[in-house]
Parts: C-alpha cells; sequence; structure tokens
C-alpha cells in the first residue's frame, strides 16, 4: 500500500476533532488510504477506523486502543453488495442483512477466499465480522474510500465506549490522526454480534438490535453454551470491559455513603436518571455518556437501579455486567429467556 506523509501525525501530537463536513470526510478517507486512523461517528458508538486491507496500519489501530491482537475487529462496509466480496452470506444471513443493514447488527459469516482483509485484523480466524454503519458520514466516509474500514469503538481497550467526539478525544487525541465530530450516537451502544457461519445462529453480543427483533426474522438464538466456548468462538467476549475507573453496585435500590446513584425510571436521589420515563432507548443512548460524566474522583462508587431486560435493557445490563465485572473475572451472556445451549 502507498504511503504519504499523512498517517502518523498524530504521534507528534496534533490531532484535530473537525465537523464532518464532505471535505473533512475527504481528508479522512485519504488519510485511511495512507495508512492513517480515522476517529468517525456511526450510530451504535464512536469508531477508530484504519483501511481493512492494510496490515501496518491495523497494527497501530490494536496499539492505540491498546487491545489484545487475539480480539479480531469488526469490518465496515458501505452495503450488501460489498459485504458479499467478502463472506459467504447465505439464506439467514441475507434475511437479516436486507432486514437490518445500514443497522447495528454484526453478522459473523466464514471469509471467502481471496477476502481481502488483513489476517491480523481478524486474529487468524476462518470468520469474519461484518456490518453497514447507519450513519451518514460513516457511509460517506466508506463510499469515498471505496473500500472496507474495520473499526473497534474509538476508546482505550476496556474501558467507556465513546458517544461523542469529546470523549475520544479525552483518551485517544495521541494517537489517532482525525476525529470526525458528527454529534452524539443515536443508539449508543454497540451493534448485536450474530454468528452465522455454522448451523445455529447463535448470540454472541446483544446490542443496539434487539434478540427479540432477530428471533422473528430467523427463528430462536443459540448462546455459547461454555466460557471456554465463547471464548473460541469470539475471543473479545468474556473479560471486563465497557469499565468506568469507578466501581458499580448494579440493581441498587439505596445510595450508600461516598455514592452517586445512575437511576431508571421515577427513583429518588439519582444524580443522573438514563431514562426518567423507563424508556430502554433513552437509557441506551445515555448510558456510556452518562457512566463517563459520574466516573468522578470525588465518587467512591456508582450505584445503577434496576433496568428491565426487555428490547434494549438486555444489551444494556450485558454492559452494566461487564463493566461491573472484577478485572480477574470473566462474564458470559446469560439470558433471562429459555433458549437452546450449544
Ligand atoms: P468491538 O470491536 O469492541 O465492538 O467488538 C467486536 C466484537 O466482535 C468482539 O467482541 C469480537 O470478539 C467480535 N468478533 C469480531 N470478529 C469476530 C469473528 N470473526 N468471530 C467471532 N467474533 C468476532
Ligand atoms: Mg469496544
Amino acid at each position: 500500500m502507498l504511503r504519504g506523509n499523512v498517517g502518523r501525525i498524530a504521534a507528534a501530537g496534533h490531532c484535530d476533532v473537525v465537523p464532518a463536513t464532505p471535505e473533512a470526510v475527504l481528508k479522512a478517507a485519504l488519510l485511511i488510504r495512507n495508512g492513517g486512523l480515522v476517529a468517525f461517528p456511526t450510530e451504535t458508538v464512536y469508531g477508530l477506523g484504519s483501511h481493512a486491507s492494510d496490515d501496518e496500519a491495523v497494527l497501530s489501530l490494536f496499539a492505540a486502543k491498546g487491545r489484545p491482537y487475539w480480539n479480531p475487529l469488526i469490518v465496515h462496509v458501505d452495503s450488501i453488495v460489498s459485504a458479499t466480496a467478502l463472506v459467504d452470506l447465505e439464506e439467514r444471513s441475507l434475511v437479516l442483512a436486507r432486514e437490518n443493514w445500514p443497522g447495528p447488527l454484526t453478522i459473523v459469516a466464514r471469509r471467502r477466499s481471496g477476502c481481502s482483509v488483513s489476517r491480523l485484523a481478524t486474529a487468524g480466524l476462518e470468520t469474519l465480522a461484518v456490518r453497514v454503519p447507519d450513519h451518514p458520514v460513516a457511509l460517506a466516509l466508506l463510499t469515498t474510500l471505496g473500500s472496507p474500514i474495520v473499526a473497534p469503538s474509538a476508546n482505550l481497550s476496556g474501558l467507556t465506549s465513546p458517544t461523542t467526539a469529546a470523549h475520544v478525544a479525552d483518551s485517544l487525541s495521541k494517537v489517532v490522526d482525525l476525529i470526525l465530530d458528527g454529534g452524539s450516537c443515536r443508539v449508543g451502544l454497540e451493534s448485536t454480534v450474530i454468528d452465522l457461519s455454522g448451523p445455529h445462529a447463535i448470540l454472541l453480543r446483544p446490542g443496539g438490535v434487539t434478540t427479540e427483533k432477530i428471533e422473528k426474522l430467523i427463528g430462536p438464538l443459540a448462546l455459547a453454551g461454555s466460557r471456554t466456548e465463547s471464548a473460541y468462538r469470539s475471543p473479545g467476549m468474556l473479560t471486563r470491559h465497557y469499565a468506568p475507573g469507578r466501581p458499580l453496585r448494579l440493581n441498587a435500590h439505596d445510595v450508600r455513603p461516598g455514592e452517586v446513584l445512575l437511576g431508571f425510571g421515577r427513583v429518588p436521589g439519582a444524580t443522573l436518571n438514563l431514562s426518567q420515563q423507563a424508556d430502554v432507548e433513552e437509557a441506551a443512548a445515555n448510558l456510556f455518556h452518562m457512566l463517563r460524566a459520574l466516573d468522578r474522583p470525588d465518587v467512591t462508587a456508582i450505584a445503577v437501579s434496576p433496568v428491565p431486560s426487555l428490547g434494549l435493557g438486555g444489551a444494556i445490563n450485558d454492559r452494566l455486567r461487564r463493566a461491573a465485572a472484577d478485572n480477574a473475572e470473566s462474564v458470559g451472556y446469560s439470558s433471562t429467556r429459555l433458549v437452546p445451549r450449544l
């Protein structure tokens, strides 16, 4: 791949946060074309993007986030047709893609022979995770570049995901080349990840598309059974993640000394409230932003009111459980519904 003198500008400490105008999107595409790293808005959270086929850029992306190399990246494309150049999308995948793309659904499918995506980006797996983001800036960037972009969330690995350009700048301004500012992310939670590379459709991560909606389209989802199997199927799923600097206490009905309460619904004493109306979509959009706002030195712990596991509530509780987990603890997704376990 050709490299110009753009690329690692940020290594010298100059990272611009710019409104995502068409000129800025073109600049961003050129930076990526030349091996650079660009943070950009999607409907889920801000992504940190590099060219999907550029080994060196992919390595610098892992390094910038401090992300373990064994945790594969999601490949972003501009259309179903572009996705089919990379992976085999069988019937169930096409049904899901037609109904949900662009949108917060990631499909894991078998990699096609001749697929150009860097093996480093996919941790050497024979499968690849792909999605079409539902954000005009992300789509403009993809079509301007004319190639897939690999993009994990634009935050240091394991910490709270960014839903504004300012969040990205807080932790990554020294290591990215450009941050495109497209305002707050509409959904506020990462994509749902479904593995369709084998005979069973497996929920690897609950997210922006509800499991109810997916099951209406393709029937019941299975869960990866054991921790070992989950780790094998989706290496990034088990560790502590999304975590603020203070401990979280979940399902809290009171506020203890030194704590602040992150409320849900009409609860008294909340410092911030995910949704006064008890609306899980509003709560999802507020979750990471509010966790960051309460992550203050004067706070001993963040207590969080119970959130029902309905609709996006399932994904919210998944993120809260992982954020609350001890470092050493592994967290598998567990559903409140009865689902077949593999
Ligand atoms: P993130 O980039 O943090 O949004 O996380 C993406 C998630 O997708 C990680 O947990 C990865 O483990 C998972 N993932 C990416 N590629 C694959 C794949 N080929 N097979 C299974 N899981 C994947
Ligand atoms: Mg992430």
